[in-house]
């Protein structure tokens, strides 16, 4: 059964396939040639195309298989940079790998072009082309054992034709019907589809659909045991075939008229042509084939009794599957290996890609962080430089600062009219030496002698002039360490640290020689007038403190008061004179009396 179907399916393919190629033949012819290709490719794939053709009517599996694969790679390489390339060459190259793949014994290489024609012509809209490439994908799903795929595939083509309902078209489709069902065991189904599509094909006219059907009408009759009309239909077949020049038919109706012969019983005859057939397909790269004529026709050798016959063409046949399946196994590794190596050369490149862009963005970082750098060290920069300006603008601000507060506190220390220090200078001076509050030293307070009169007769400016004078005077008499104040109008105060009573007392003496000795002379009041020599003398009342015998502690201020109080005796003893605070006797400062 098994042998029979393969038999009936090796004769049924190979009918098929002829129409399959006149079919594109003929759809090429009908719309136009090929759009002219710049590319040398597109060109070269062609040609190959050409010769693949040649090859196929041959029955050259080897020549055809060499150049399809050339076309196929000369389609996509030219066809993938651009929109404009007919489909119908790679769908017609497609289906012609499918088919020698199939007679190499390259079963699941030859389904996956068959998809890809069917594809290809699904995307184009072309019905025809479309249902041819599913019928064979159905075929080759069938061959493969997967029957569920068959039928769908088949069911799918069918519904094709009813849409195109073309006759030629579904005399196309019925080669490959009729050998479905034969693979199913229906000899009566692929009897009547095989006659069917025969008088279509007689009705469209087409000799290469008519020998097509004849192989498949005398395999089928074979199968049913009427090696008669098997031969008969054979014979037809070959008659018309001669005139066609299409040797791949031709020999496959040699096959079937060969078996139809073993079973009719002429048995030298048929075994004369077996090894004619047998050298034919070897020579054409055909092992599929020639592992199945081996099957078939120890089969029928078994069926007519010619056993030593048929266990030699069994055993060979053995051999000869072995070999294919080594080289299917060998076909599938190699296949494997370079899946492998394109998918590991994929990877290669997606990981340099992947270290290409890292390295791309870590030097536009390094870049951006540079840029970040210099902008930094500018800004840096142009800070550094305006706060130094800052700082030197801030430095002479606060040195004129500085300088306008030393000349506003000399001011504020210094007497205008004669330059020496004022009160706050007396101030500053005790406090400096931590005297407030408990004050050390000798003071001396000196006041003109009715000074008043100065000024009631001489005028305001010539008091003023003694006034100078007076202070130069008492400038004179004092040391570096002393403070002399003008203590406020004709007063001044002398305050001499860390002098005793009898110092105290001589500095008195000299201050009262000072001022009363030598007349101060006036300035001539206008021009050509006589100066006035005017004789000034002064009041002096001192203390040194702390006063004994007490030593109470003494603000400054108490000090003074005591110097004044002092100053105020030398005033009524008659003025000129100097008055001094020898002892005080109290309980607290407050209560101080004095003798002077
Ligand atoms: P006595 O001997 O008692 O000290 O009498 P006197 O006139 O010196 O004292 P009095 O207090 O009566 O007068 C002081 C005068 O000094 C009154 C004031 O007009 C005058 N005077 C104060 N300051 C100045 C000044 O800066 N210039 C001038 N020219 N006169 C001044
Ligand atoms: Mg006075
Ligand atoms: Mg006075």
């Amino acid at each position: 059964m098994t042998l029979c179907q393969a038999r009936v399916g090796r004769r049924l393919r190979r009918t098929a396939w002829a129409a399959v190629a006149c079919a594109v033949v003929g759809l090429a012819a009908a719309q136009g040639p090929t759009p002219a290709a710049p590319e040398a490719t597109l060109a070269a794939a062609d040609a190959a195309l050409a010769r693949a053709r040649q090859a196929d009517v041959q029955g050259d599996t080897t020549a055809a298989l060499d150049a399809a694969r050339r076309a196929l790679d000369g389609y996509q390489g030219a066809c993938a940079a651009r929109s404009d390339c007919d489909w119908r060459p790679l769908w017609e190259t497609r289906l012609l790998l499918a088919r020698h793949d199939l007679r190499r014994g390259l079963n699941s290489a030859a389904l996956e072009h068959a998809q890809a024609a069917a594809e290809l012509a699904r995307k184009a809209g072309d019905t025809a082309g479309q249902a041819l490439a599913l019928a064979v994908g159905a075929d080759l799903s069938g061959l493969q054992g997967d029957g569920a795929e068959e039928q769908r595939l088949l069911a799918q083509a069918l519904r094709m034709v009813r849409l195109d309902g073309g006759a030629e078209l579904r005399a196309r489709i019925a080669l490959y019907d009729t050998k479905i069902l034969r693979r199913r065991g229906d000899l009566g189904g692929a009897r009547r589809s095989a006659e069917a599509g025969l008088a279509l094909a007689r009705q469209v006219g087409d000799r290469d659909l008519v020998a097509g059907h004849l192989v498949n009408l005398s395999d089928v009759l074979v199968a049913d045991g009427r090696p008669r009309e098997a031969l008969q239909a054979a014979e037809q077949g070959l008659a018309l075939t001669r005139t066609l020049g299409n040797g791949r038919t031709e020999r496959t109706l040699i096959h079937n008229a060969a078996l139809a012969r073993v079973g009719l019983g002429q048995v030298p005859q048929a075994l004369q042509v077996l090894d004619s057939l047998l050298a034919a397909y070897r020579a054409a790269g055909a092992s599929a084939d020639e592992a199945i004529a081996l099957r078939e026709f120890a089969e029928a050798f078994a069926d007519v009794g010619q056993l030593p016959v048929a266990l030699s063409l069994y055993h060979r046949e053995r051999e000869l599957a072995a070999r294919m399946m080594a080289a299917n196994r060998d076909a599938a590794l190699a296949e494997l290996r370079q899946r492998y190596d394109h998918e590991a050369q994929q990877r290669r490149l997606d990981q340099l890609t992947g270290e290409s862009r890292l390295m791309s963005a870590q030097i536009d970082n390094r870049a951006a962080m540079q840029k970040v750098w210099a902008a930094g060290a500018v800004v840096l920069l142009m800070a550094v430089v305006l706060l130094g300006l800052m700082l030197r603008r801030v430095r002479d601000l606060n040195r004129r600062l500085e300088h306008s507060q030393a000349f506003l506190r000399a001011l504020s220390h210094r007497d205008p009219l004669t330059g020496l220090n004022n009160r706050r200078g007396l101030h500053d001076a005790a406090a400096a030496r931590g005297l407030d509050a408990h004050f050390e030293g000798a003071l001396l307070l000196v006041d003109i002698d009715h000074f008043k009169r100065i000024n009631d007769g001489h005028g305001h400016a010539a008091g003023d002039v003694v006034l100078v004078e007076v202070a130069r005077r008492l400038a004179e008499v004092v040391r570096g360490d002393d403070v002399l104040v003008r203590w406020g109008g004709e007063e001044f105060l002398i305050f001499l640290p860390g002098v005793d009573a009898e110092h105290a007392e001589t500095l008195a003496e000299r201050v009262l020689q000072a001022v009363g000795d030598t007349p101060v002379v006036l300035p001539a009041a206008r021009p050509g007038s006589v100066p006035v020599a005017l004789r000034v003398t002064a009041s002096v009342g001192y203390g040194c403190f702390p006063l004994p015998p007490a030593r109470l502690a003494l603000t400054l201020e108490r000090a003074i008061n005591l110097a004044d109080m002092a100053l105020y005796t030398a005033k009524n003893r008659g003025r000129n004179c100097a008055m001094g605070i020898q002892q005080a006797e109290a309980a607290n400062a407050d209560e101080t009396r004095c003798w002077a």
